[in-house]
């Protein structure tokens, strides 16, 4: 029996501008318009052996545009789109504050996988961190995750920048979330994991 490539493998992934159109504060379920692509790809990780971990900054909670129980039915919406595609997100991990709040949990500060880690048992690094801004790939360099960038969303330009000034380290990017788990999927081969923390 062939190991799964990605069996011990988190994969954590930006919502809004990576799995679907960003418009601003998505408040409502009928607003999660996903890209073509992303629940083909969210199972092709999960028959893969991935953990696939949705962590994502929710301002609009602490802005009182939407209420915790409003996000939780936009992420309804999401898991039953992806087990219709027989994929999951194995957990969700949001941040409701301002950004002048001062938590350690908004992106790319590294709360959000610190929850993911000791909710899930998750030891070690092992991960991939998939996102369309800077602060996704920031959060990857903080954590010593893999970093991979998609160009879904006109927020990824700030990050191509930063790439190219040296200030922040990109593995891949990709023009989409499906371009990524292709990536994914070849790269974990090559990957001696002991060499992240
Ligand atoms: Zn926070």
């Amino acid at each position: 029996m062939i190991k799964s490539v990605l069996d011990g493998i988190t994969v954590f992934v930006d919502r809004d501008g990576t799995l679907n159109d960003d418009p601003g504060y998505l408040t409502h379920p009928d607003g999660l318009i996903l890209f073509p692509g992303v629940v083909e790809a969210v199972a092709r990780l999960k028959q893969a052996g991935s953990r696939v971990v949705l962590v994502t900054n929710q301002s609009a909670v602490g802005r009182k545009y939407m209420t915790a129980v409003e996000l939780s039915a936009i992420h309804d919406k999401l898991e039953r789109l992806l087990k219709e595609g027989g994929g999951a997100l194995d957990a969700i991990f949001y941040c409701p504050h301002l950004p002048d709040d001062g938590c350690d949990c908004r992106k790319p500060r590294p709360g959000l996988i610190h929850q993911a880690k000791e909710a899930l048992g998750i030891a070690g690094a092992c991960s991939y961190m998939v996102g369309d801004k800077l602060a996704d790939v920031e959060l990857a360099n903080v954590v010593g995750a893999i970093g991979v960038l998609v160009t879904t969303s006109s927020e990824s330009q700030p990050a191509i920048e930063a790439h190219h000034r040296g200030d922040v380290q990109i593995e891949c990017i990709t023009l989409s979330f499906s371009g990524a788990v292709d990536w994914i999927l070849q790269d974990a081969l090559t990957r001696t994991w002991r060499e992240y923390k």
